[in-house]
């Protein structure tokens, strides 16, 4: 008796949010990028993309967050599907994405949802890539993107694609404060070289005192060193991130800095029982949209659900 085929059923890879825990960013390139050095740290809100074979290619957002995403080619979980496809000779796919990361607030949900993609399609075409495989790959679709992949704490230098790692002890407790609206990452990166125009700016170079504080696990160390040179711009072209900010401390944030473009704020806090004081206050003050909760380091993009059918 022959039994029917094996067909890959759907797979589902879990993603992780990012913060930056330091974004220094050097001079503009002549080709249009900046060069960067941050220190990234993989949070725990997740987006979950399933990919499942489809006759043709398609994408679908849920979630209390999926408003803003697109759902068309621009999507870029189904580019990363589709340039995969060409990489790899892949057959089209459709991808369910489940949002629980905040869209345009600087916490690289859509370079996640690529992440998770390429991973997922890794099972499902049964690749067998490596790391530095997946990374190659990964660095193709976007800067954030190969660290989405590796999660953790890590260094990244380029545009932010080259990684290091970085020895982290400890878990970290944090509280994002979302804000109303977007903001949009080529618009700040625009302010930034505006408020810095005629004044020299150094090649970024990661601050050891960062690493160090790193290596304690304290968040009283690492507080301090909290910093992001687009914060500047972000609170210019968004005044009510000054407010965010300034409340955060005010009740009881050891450190506070502008996640990556914004406008989402990550507040650094001592336990889990101060983040959960401290997204009280924020949220009865109303100075917020929402807040959520989240610690790290977390792993990066990973398999969670396989169907055989
Ligand atoms: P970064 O921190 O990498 O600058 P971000 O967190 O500020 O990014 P994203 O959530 O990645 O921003 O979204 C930026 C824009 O990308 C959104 O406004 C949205 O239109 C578009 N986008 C395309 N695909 C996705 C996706 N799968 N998820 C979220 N946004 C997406």
């Amino acid at each position: 008796m022959t039994s029917a085929p094996l067909v890959p059923g759907p797979v589902t890879a879990r993603v992780p949010a990012k913060v930056n825990l330091e974004l220094l960013v050097g001079p503009l390139r002549p080709d249009g990028y900046h060069a960067l050095s941050t220190v990234y740290q993989a949070v725990s809100l997740y987006d979950d993309v399933t990919v499942a074979e489809d006759e043709q290619w398609g994408v679908s957002v849920s979630g209390a967050l999926a408003g803003g995403v697109p759902t068309g080619e621009d999507n870029l979980a189904l580019r990363a599907a589709r340039l995969a496809a060409e990489r790899f000779d892949g057959t089209p796919v459709h991808v369910s994405i489940r949002k629980g990361i905040p869209v345009a607030g600087g916490m690289a949900g859509g370079s996640a949802d690529a992440a998770a993609t390429l991973v997922a399609l890794d099972q499902l075409w049964n690749l067998g890539l490596d790391r530095e495989e997946l990374e190659t790959a990964a660095a193709e679709l976007g800067s954030d993107v190969p660290f989405l992949v590796a999660g953790g704490t890590a260094m990244g230098s380029g545009r932010g694609e080259l990684l290091a790692p970085v020895l982290a002890r400890g878990t970290y407790h944090w509280v994002l404060a979302l804000a109303e609206g977007g903001l949009s990452t080529p618009a700040v990166y625009a302010e930034c070289d505006r408020l810095r125009h005629g004044v020299p700016v150094p090649e970024p170079v990661a601050t050891p005192a960062l690493m160090a504080a790193l290596r304690t696990g304290d968040p009283h160390e690492l507080a301090p060193q909290l910093v992001n040179d687009l914060q500047d711009a972000a609170v210019s072209l968004r005044p009510d991130l000054g407010d965010v900010l300034s409340s955060g401390m005010e009740y009881g944030a050891l450190g506070g800095v502008v996640s990556g473009s914004g406008p989402t704020v990550a507040f650094l806090v001592e336990n889990n029982e101060a983040g959960i004081d401290l997204a009280v206050a924020l949220t009865a003050s109303g100075v917020v949209r929402d807040v959520r909760r989240a610690s790290g380091p977390v792993h990066g993009a990973h398999v969670i659900h396989q169907r055989v059918d």
